[in-house]
């Protein structure tokens, strides 16, 4: 085999269904070299990057955030997922357990951060009744704003993967993740 850094695995995420995906990805895995590294395109939502992370894969690239942004959503969702009683997650946020759409009415009077005790530019300094306003008027700082939280937001969630994987919780991390994700989604989901 010719020495190359890595392995690129493209034509993921084209129509096969998430219980196909798992047995197509480890077939892959399985058969590629431990320290080289895997990364794979058009897996971006939170539960395909956590079964490409079970499947063996290191790396992401997906255009989640930008469409996330653009339709005026904010992921919520704790970080600290092994860190809290499994309940806390559930109670934690509004609508979805992922994301909130700051377009809707609820948040004009809202004079809290998209997230508290987030430390992005946009928590730190902007409230969701100032966002949803440059939502309605269609100003460009709504979407450069959201963004910068977003991405902090998600990177957060990749830096809570590697420290479960560390800890060797990543499994535990997983299911907790997906069974509040599913409790929320049997629920009404106004904005999803
Ligand atoms: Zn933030």
């Amino acid at each position: 085999m010719r020495n190359v850094s890595g392995f690129y695995l493209g034509g993921f995420g084209l129509g096969e269904s998430i219980e196909e995906r798992s047995a197509l990805l480890n077939a892959v895995t399985n058969i590629l070299p431990e320290e080289k590294i895997r990364f794979v395109s058009r897996l971006g939502l939170p539960e395909e990057v956590l079964q490409g992370v079970a499947a063996g894969i290191d790396l992401f690239d997906s255009t989640y955030i930008y469409h996330l942004t653009l339709g005026g959503f904010a992921l919520v969702f704790p970080l600290d997922i092994l860190g809290e009683a499994p309940e806390a997650l559930l109670r934690n946020s509004s609508n979805d357990y992922t994301k909130i759409n700051l377009h809707a009415t609820i948040y004009r009077k809202d004079t809290s951060p998209i997230v508290d005790k987030c430390s992005c530019y946009t928590c730190q300094n902007h409230t969701r009744a100032y966002l949803n306003h440059l939502l309605n008027v269609h100003e460009m700082l709504a979407q450069i704003l959201l963004e910068i939280h977003n991405t902090h937001h998600y990177l957060g969630f990749f830096r809570s993967i590697r420290r479960a994987l560390m800890q060797e919780k990543f499994e535990l991390f997983r299911e907790r993740f997906m069974e509040s994700r599913r409790v929320h989604l049997t629920e009404a989901v106004p904005y999803s």
